[in-house]
């Protein structure tokens, strides 16, 4: 007690002398501004997305295909754009570009997932935040509508980084995540060339999913794929950077075609198919996937920018036109840096992607004679 009162004592004393050195600098201070603390740099939005890379060539695909795939990939970068021009994170914008391509049958992620040769849909797909590193992946699910969802909720509902097949399908029932029946990303077109695809190597073709519509007229889709089906990569993925200068990176994926049950890619191992760190950037990747995991595509692009100083076009091209390519793997990537720097490459004829700045008009490509 007594102890206490001294102290106290001597806080008021402090007080009252602090008192006095107020009054006695205060007219200096207001003269002279105390130094603010410098103002967060703004930084303008950015956002890539990307449907795929693969033997897309224009006189295969014909003008109506085209505008097709450009309308979904604008609509996708419109939804990851609206969420960053009103001040969004990253995080968001990358779940917000990811869940429209899920939906869009047009590509090999959610609804429009490839079959694996016992003609179900088993889906992959990452997410990763580059402010805190913190990452969630899913492999092998069938039953969630948004499988970008579920990694995003793997990464920030479990303790976990990585989670499989049905218990990750469940895991996203109890936190409430859209379930729906396997039946639900069924496409015809996809249905179709599996058939033609096992029919081709002399395998045996499943029977028609349970649940799947009665067979009918193919999609244009289906033309499309005809012509280039074994060596089209359809995976989706976006990258962000947000105003707080925050960047992040997603993809999602059916896989490969006529993949063996349990076959897993690229797409939902982090440091492979996607990467994103405050510190260096954000990459998500599509191609051959397992050369993707053995060269760890993402973070090796991230590390020549951090490690090496390469600006992010130099880091991507090298990755994907030297490294990759001397292990015969083919694919490309999108990818940003805090800073802004925007990249694209591929080793492909073609790869879907849009890309659009704050202030700055939404572009979209296909083939490799666009910028
Ligand atoms: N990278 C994916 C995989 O290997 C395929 C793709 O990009 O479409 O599963």
């Amino acid at each position: 007690m007594g102890r206490e009162n001294s102290m106290m004592g001597k806080a008021m004393r402090v007080c009252v002398l602090a008192g006095m050195v107020v009054v006695a600098i205060a007219p200096l201070a207001a003269q002279q501004p105390a130094p603010q603390p410098a103002p967060p740099a703004a930084h303008h939005w950015a956002i890539q997305v990307h449907g795929g890379a693969g033997v897309i060539e224009r006189s295969a695909l014909g003008p109506q295909a085209s505008a097709a795939y450009r309308a979904s990939l604008t609509q996708a970068a419109e939804a990851g754009a609206k969420v960053l021009d009103s001040g969004g994170s990253s995080l968001d914008a990358v779940e917000a570009a990811i869940k429209v391509l899920e939906d869009d049958p047009l590509f090999n992620a959610g609804r429009g997932a490839v079959f694996s040769a016992e003609g179900k849909n088993e889906m992959d797909s990452s997410i990763m935040d580059g402010s805190n590193l913190m990452a969630g992946a899913v492999a092998g699910v069938g039953r969630t509508r948004h499988p970008i969802s579920l990694a995003r909720a793997v990464m920030e509902k479990s303790p976990y980084v990585m989670m499989i097949g049905p218990g990750a399908d469940a895991f996203g029932g109890r936190v409430g995540l859209e379930q729906v029946d396997p039946s639900f990303f069924f496409t015809e077109s996809r249905w179709q060339n599996l058939v033609k695809q096992l029919q081709k190597d002399g395998r045996p073709v499943p029977p028609r999913p349970a649940g799947a519509p009665p067979p009918g007229p193919t999609v244009p889709v289906a033309q499309i794929d005809e012509s280039a089906q074994s060596r089209r990569y359809g995976t989706v993925g976006a990258v962000a950077l947000d105003r707080q200068g925050n960047i992040a990176a997603g993809t999602s994926t059916g896989g490969m075609q006529g993949k063996m049950p349990g076959r897993v890619g690229d797409s939902p191992i982090i440091g492979a198919g996607t990467y994103a760190s405050n510190a260096s950037c954000a990459v998500s990747a599509t191609g051959s996937g397992e050369y993707f995991i053995r060269l760890g595509v993402a973070r090796e692009i991230c590390n020549l920018v951090q490690f090496k100083g390469m600006t992010l076009q130099q880091a991507a091209d090298q990755v994907i036109h030297k490294e990759l390519e001397t292990l015969h793997g083919d694919g490309g990537v999108i990818a940003l840096t805090p800073d802004g720097q925007l990249a694209w490459t591929f080793n492909t004829p073609g790869m879907f992607r849009a890309r659009q700045r704050e202030g700055g008009k939404l572009e979209t490509g296909i083939y490799n004679d666009e910028p």
